[in-house]
């Protein structure tokens, strides 16, 4: 125990922050055991008091009392009140008294007490509410992985953290983040029940380990880390399946995590189960999807799928087949002057405006960024270059209306045909990519086709 206040009688100095041993000190076991008060009036000679004679003495204590602090059936300390006048000895109304007046203390001592932790807890709460809104937003993964970690790290006032999540292989977890570790655990791979990570995976069960360098059941991995540092690892559960775990650390010699600990991390890795599962289903849309976002064309997956349909018809009904490779001129520089915002506005009208020259049979799709294919039905070389030059004219023509203004722009075209010589539609569209580039490299804001000996 530890002094934390007291009045000290005339000529006595203060014993605020002094040590009072509860080990081999009959005193406090009487009063923590029996939780009754102790009344001596031999203070400095009573053997029950031993452990604390030197105090006795230099106070010049001759009688004491020492009455319990009790909040809910436990000891939590102890009032003492020193006697140092000679021949005044209490009475047992005066030590019922005492005894009153510490039950009031102890009553205090518990509200501000329960009052701590609860604001302590608001204060948590309105953290975790804020941590749970920032993770909610990025739907690029790694980001998201690294904002669980910062804002985990963050919410418990840690020092450290990792982040495991479970891989294809559905026994290993594999380390995708790391913040502020001493060394770099990224790309760790950990089976269930091995290691912290593996333990919590296997048992679903938070874990707190309080001095990490002497944990006798560090993986081989970790072999060389010595520092003895707090950690505790908590598991992301979604419908009871672990999908990752958690850990963040304390700077070494700092204190262990608590029970309150676990249960804020708890609370927060929840709200990480929910958010990893939408992005995994976003992903798995995205996956599905067949059009671009932005321009409403096909996108890469989509088009493939079409364009393979109408290669192998092409070839077995011998009709003629063409493709378009469309690229924006000095587009960067548009970015840069007008802003990406316009950019996109430009993207999308040039997809309106493929759509509305082009019959509808043909197909559009986004290849990248600022790249367009367009697949022309039964189209042979010469009319496929006629419909470039259409397209080319009616974007360079007419500027396009944006947030920043109109815009103008030129476009390059490169023009390839299906037919013997092409295996496939990766060689098409490698085709149509040479001439483009020769528009490109002949100056831009032009239609190019594709010549096999070129
Ligand atoms: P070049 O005439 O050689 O084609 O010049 P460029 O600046 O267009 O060069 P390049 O085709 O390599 O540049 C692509 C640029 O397109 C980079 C980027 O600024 C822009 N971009 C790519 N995707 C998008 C997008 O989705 N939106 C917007 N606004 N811009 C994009
Ligand atoms: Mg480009
Ligand atoms: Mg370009």
């Amino acid at each position: 125990m530890t002094i934390v206040a007291d009045h000290p009688g005339t000529g006595n100095s203060s014993s605020i922050g002094m040590l009072i041993p509860l080990e081999d000190n009959p005193s406090t076991d009487y009063v923590f055991e029996k939780k009754s008060s102790f009344y001596s009036e031999s203070a400095q000679e009573d053997p029950i008091l031993k452990a604390v004679k030197h105090l006795m003495v230099r106070q010049k204590i001759l009688s004491i009392l020492i009455v319990p602090l009790i909040v809910a059936g436990e000891v939590i300390g102890t009032i003492g009140c020193d006697i140092t006048t000679q021949n005044r000895k209490l009475t047992p109304e005066e030590i019922s008294l005492a005894e009153i007046l510490a039950n009031l203390v102890a009553g205090r001592i518990e509200q501000a007490r329960l009052l701590k932790v609860e604001k302590k807890r608001t204060a948590e709460l309105a953290m975790l509410h804020e941590t749970s809104l920032a993770i909610t937003q990025p739907y690029d993964l790694s980001i998201l992985h690294r904002q669980i970690i910062e804002k985990a790290v963050w919410l418990l006032g840690a020092s450290a953290g990792m982040l495991y999540l479970r891989t294809d292989a559905l026994d290993i977890f594999e380390c995708k983040v790391s913040y502020n570790n001493q060394y770099d655990p990224v790309g760790t791979k950990l089976h269930l029940g091995e290691g912290a990570a593996g333990i919590v995976a296997k048992t679903n069960q938070p874990l707190i380990i309080p001095n990490y360098g002497s944990w006798e059941k560090k993986p081989a991995t970790f072999h060389k880390v010595t520092d003895d540092f707090p950690l505790l690892s908590v598991p992301v559960n979604w419908q009871s399946e672990v999908k990752g775990v958690i850990q963040i650390a304390r700077e070494p010699g700092k204190p262990t995590f608590e029970k309150s600990d676990v249960e804020l991390l708890s609370l927060f890795s929840s709200q990480v189960a929910v958010t990893l599962e939408n992005s995994r289903l976003y992903q798995e849309v995205q996956e599905l999807a067949v059009l671009d976002p932005l321009t409403q064309v096909y996108n890469r997956r989509g088009f493939a799928e079409f364009a393979i349909r109408e290669i192998e018809r092409a070839q077995r009904f011998n009709h003629s087949l063409a493709l378009l490779f469309l690229d924006i001129d000095h587009f960067k520089e548009v970015n840069d002057t007008h802003g990406h915002a316009a950019g996109d506005q430009i993207l999308i009208g040039i997809a309106d405006r493929c759509r509305n020259t082009l019959r509808n049979v043909d197909v559009i799709s986004r290849h990248g960024g600022e790249e367009f294919l367009v697949l022309l039905l039964e189209s042979n070389l010469r009319a496929a270059q006629k419909i470039a030059n259409r397209v080319q004219s009616v974007i360079k023509d007419y500027p396009f209306q944006t947030d920043d203004g109109p815009i103008s722009i030129t476009i390059s075209i490169g023009v390839a045909e299906f037919n013997d010589q092409v295996n496939g539609l990766n060689t098409l569209i490698h085709n149509a990519d040479m001439a483009l580039y020769k528009a490109k490299s002949s100056g831009r804001n032009r239609v190019v086709i594709f010549q096999p000996e070129s």
